[in-house]
């Protein structure tokens, strides 16, 4: 047997595994598992976002409540004073009533300010739920898929060995400068060799002179189509 005939057949097992690895990566449940595990990790960065916005409105909270409390003060006792006559001049009086009058203003916006927060914080928390709860579905549906998904991950595995095997017992024989450039080619382009009908490259269509295949009719040798670069073929006995 030629090299190039034990090479042929090494290609066809290296095909087979190939095409398995390109089946086992595109199987619906891995894509659908990939697919659920991209929402868990989406919901999880939205859900740390909505953590870091709720902390951020607790301190603006606290700081509004503060400035509150300290405006009703100043309004309560500037009121209080005003009311027991405690001011001996117009002047005093007036500045009182400054006094009161820019404390309940203050009020009022930290009290606007605090309601809308309040509003807003309804909502956030409504969110933070449903982000919540969709991430929790995901998961579940994640782990009761991926029971199914191992064991037929285990099955892909060992039927993928198989080929492996295969591929390795194909190997057996041939002469390390074949597969060296075998291997070569094979991490530019898949498949490696090419069989010539009609004079034309079958890798990449491109007809070749007809010399070529009276050169390889029946040779051992490694003849690289031009144009692609894949090991031409013609097997024994064919003309
Ligand atoms: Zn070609």
């Amino acid at each position: 047997m030629r090299q190039l005939d034990r090479l042929w057949k090494y290609q066809g097992a290296d095909k087979k595994v190939t095409e398995y690895e390109t089946e086992i990566r595109q199987f619906p449940l891995r894509q659908q598992l990939l697919k659920l595990r991209n929402i868990v990790a989406d919901q999880q960065t939205v859900v740390r976002g909505l953590e870091n916005d709720a902390g951020k409105a607790l301190d603006r909270l606290n700081e509004l409540t503060a400035q509150r409390d300290q405006a009703q003060q100043i309004f309560d006792e500037a009121k209080q004073a005003l009311e027991s006559g405690a001011y001996a001049t117009a002047e005093q009086v007036h500045q009182a009533i400054s006094r009161v009058s820019d404390a309940e203003g203050r009020l009022r916006s930290a009290e606007k300010e605090l309601s809308k927060m309040v509003s807003h914080a309804q909502m956030m928390e409504n969110r933070y739920k449903d982000v919540r709860n969709k991430a929790a579905k995901a998961r579940d549906e994640y782990n009761k898929l991926k029971v199914g998904y191992d064991k037929e991950f285990e099955k892909q595995t060992a039927h993928l060995e198989e080929l492996k095997q295969a591929r390795q017992e194909a190997a057996e024989g041939i002469d390390p400068a074949y597969m060296e450039r075998y291997k070569a080619i094979r991490s530019q382009r898949f498949p490696v060799m090419a069989r010539i009908h009609n004079d034309q490259c079958s890798g990449c269509n491109m007809s070749l002179p007809s010399a070529v295949a009276k050169q390889i009719t029946g040779s051992d040798e490694i003849v690289e189509c031009e144009n692609c670069g894949r090991i031409l073929y013609i097997p024994d006995g064919e003309k």
